[in-house]
């Protein structure tokens, strides 16, 4: 990476304080909470984290977020979404409108199930790292399909739990509740 780089985080709601202090142990990065379209357009990169997708869109909406957002990832921004933030990123919600709609997958809201709600695992993604690593999912969504240049990252149980498409990372699991920073690494690559 070349240069100090701003990578916000939407700050609405859900895992932001978890995203800052992960960014925090990078010296190369400026991490930044996002609310306004000011501080967006100050970021070089955002991450969009997990919470409740319905509540974080309506404040998306309510501060007038929802459309400069869209417009920065549809030209390039790097942007990757964390659980609520994938769902956010989908063009296609199964049973419900999209929010964002930007990304070429079809998700599926707390698709693991009562059973699952929560649980862990631990995994290798091979783009990521060539090693396991923790893996934290609540209440997650899966993706059903991917199309387009959106590839399958990781699949998990037959369901794909990760996938990159350009600019563009969605994981359905959480890294900011982990001390494994290498999909951070994987997403400063993204912002080169
Ligand atoms: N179940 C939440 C939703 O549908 C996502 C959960 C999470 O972000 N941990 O928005």
């Amino acid at each position: 990476m070349t240069g100090k780089k701003t990578i916000g985080v939407l700050s609405f709601q859900g895992s932001v304080e978890e995203h800052l202090a992960a960014l925090g142990r990078f010296p190369e990065v400026t991490a930044l909470p996002v609310k306004t379209p000011e501080a967006l357009n100050r970021v070089d990169a955002l991450i969009l984290p997990g919470g409740e997708s319905t509540t974080i869109s309506k404040l998306l909406s309510i501060f007038g977020l929802m459309e400069p957002l869209r417009q920065r990832i549809l030209q390039g921004m790097p942007v990757w979404g964390t659980c609520a933030g994938m769902i956010l990123l989908a063009k296609e919600v199964v049973g419900e409108q999209p929010h964002l709609g930007v990304m070429d997958i079809a998700v599926r809201r707390n698709a693991y199930g009562s059973q699952l709600d929560s649980f862990t695992a631990n995994e290798t993604i091979p783009a990521v790292l060539g090693d396991p690593i923790p893996l934290v999912f609540i209440r997650a969504p899966w993706v059903e399909r991917a199309w387009g240049t959106a590839e399958p990252l990781l699949t998990l149980n037959g369901h794909i739990a990760a996938a990159r498409q350009d600019n563009m990372l969605a994981t359905a699991f959480h890294p900011e509740l982990t001390d494994d920073l290498s999909v951070y690494r994987y997403f400063l690559q993204m912002i080169g």
